[in-house]
């Protein structure tokens, strides 16, 4: 069957390598000059299945309001933006009871340790490198209520056979042993130590160049402008050079994907949640983090890769806007020099912002459509690097009609219907 992917991230990218792998002609379409060029661009390089969760959890609605009056918050809302993010505000507000909470969380565990899996099965067939760890992760809690909160995540952690230990300061340091210098700011972490780290943009060059070699193709530096339907199925996608058609397509358009498929009435609450990196030059290695440590209070991530440490974090809502306030970028430049005060050149810092698409309900939207031929793979928001590999074999089997891996019910566009 010939497939068509819309969209050259890492989710469309490992959707078109697992539908090639499916034996399907792929072409794969993306306005950018190569893969990964927007928001799989400078991630904060975490791999976390344990840390899966939906950011709509009982108790964010306060610690939200708490936020927005911080000088160095996690989470900026600019008001009035557009209709679109009050609607996805009121649906996200909704998913923050206790029952809707488990059943996303859970949701979203099953695609991240399928997804580890596969990334682990990918990495063992192919020649694929990409700064990649397995050290785990660090959660770092600041205060006594943080780790109070993250008892009833262990519960969910259990029941989902994902590996995980709270750990006393000591512990801490001698997992990150550049923690040692600010002890004193914390009082536990959370180690999961089967979570993983890696460059995300590498990730998409490598797999771009294995799924050349594999067969698939790929136009960049071409705009998808729209779907042209017969009410039953997509018979052709409008773009920059013309008229291309295929028996089915995939969008994987990030935050794009739902402005694309409005017209066609296939309605997906995604919003573009606007993020900010830095990364910077290793000055001192010893100083550096090995893995990831996630800072609770702060939402900020710090990655190791090779010879660069990767910073990430603040949820903004601001629509499609790509802008680097400055602001933003003191709290994730405070963050580092807190946490890692020796270990890097901030001088020499580079600033990048990108927009999760995100749901509400944290889970992706990946399956059928009410159009037949019509898939989505999309809506990742914080998890798109950690989700991809699962997400793009799950993807495939649908498309193939295959029995899937996992369970799939409750992941497509149906659970808003
Ligand atoms: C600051 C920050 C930190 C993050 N940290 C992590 C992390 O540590 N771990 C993790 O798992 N996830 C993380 N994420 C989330 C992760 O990066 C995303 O979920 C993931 O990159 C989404 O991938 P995607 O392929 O869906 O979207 P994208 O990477 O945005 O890909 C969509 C593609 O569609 C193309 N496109 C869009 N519209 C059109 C059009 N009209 N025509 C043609 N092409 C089009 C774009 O060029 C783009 O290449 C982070 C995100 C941010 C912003």
């Amino acid at each position: 069957m010939k497939v068509m992917v819309l969209g050259s991230g890492v989710v469309g990218l490992t959707s078109a390598w697992y539908l090639a792998q499916a034996g399907h002609q792929v072409t794969v379409i993306d306005r950018q000059a190569r893969s990964g060029e927007e928001t799989s661009f400078a991630n904060a390089g975490q791999i976390s299945y344990g840390y899966s969760s939906p950011w709509a959890a009982p108790g964010v609605p306060l610690k939200a309001l708490k936020w927005l009056t911080q000088k160095h918050s996690p989470l900026i809302i600019k008001p009035g933006t557009s209709p679109q993010q009050y609607c996805w505000t009121a649906q996200m507000l909704k998913n923050c009871s206790e029952k809707n909470y488990q059943i996303n969380k859970s949701r979203m565990l099953r695609i991240a340790n399928y997804s580890r899996q596969c990334l682990l099965d990918l990495r063992q067939q192919q020649a694929i490198a990409y700064e990649g760890r397995q050290q785990g992760t660090l959660q770092v809690f600041r205060n006594q209520s943080q780790v109070d909160a993250v008892q009833k995540d262990m519960q969910l952690l259990a029941n989902s056979d994902t590996r995980f230990k709270l750990l006393n300061v000591d512990e801490c340091v001698q997992t990150e042993p550049g923690l040692a210098f600010v002890k004193n700011k914390i009082v536990a972490g959370l180690h999961l130590p089967d979570d993983e780290t890696g460059d995300c943009f590498q990730f998409c060059q490598q797999l771009t160049e294995l799924a050349k070699q594999a067969g698939v193709t790929f136009k960049f530096n071409v705009q998808v402008n729209n779907l042209v339907t017969d009410n039953e199925k997509i018979t052709a996608v409008n773009t920059s050079i013309g008229t291309l058609c295929a028996d089915a397509y995939v969008v994987a358009l990030g935050s794009y994907s739902a402005p694309l498929l409005k017209p066609l009435g296939v309605n997906l609450p995604v919003y573009p949640v606007k993020g900010y990196s830095l990364t910077i030059p290793i000055t001192n290695a010893d100083f550096a983090p090995r893995s990831t440590v996630m800072d609770e209070t702060f939402k900020v991530a710090l990655t190791r890769f090779d010879n660069r440490i990767r910073v990430a974090g603040t949820a903004e809502l601001a629509g499609f806007n790509l802008d680097i306030a400055a602001k933003r970028k003191a709290t994730i430049a405070m963050v580092t020099d807190d946490l890692f005060p020796r270990a890097g050149d901030l001088a020499k810092a580079q600033y990048w912002t990108g927009l999760r698409p995100m749901t509400p309900d944290g889970t992706p939207i990946i399956g059928k459509t009410k159009i037949a031929n019509l898939f989505t793979n999309t809506g990742h928001g914080t998890l798109g690097w950690t989700m991809a590999c699962g997400s793009g074999k799950l993807l495939a089997d649908i498309v193939s009609g295959n029995e899937t891996d996992i369970d799939n019910r409750g992941l497509s566009s149906f659970r808003y219907a």
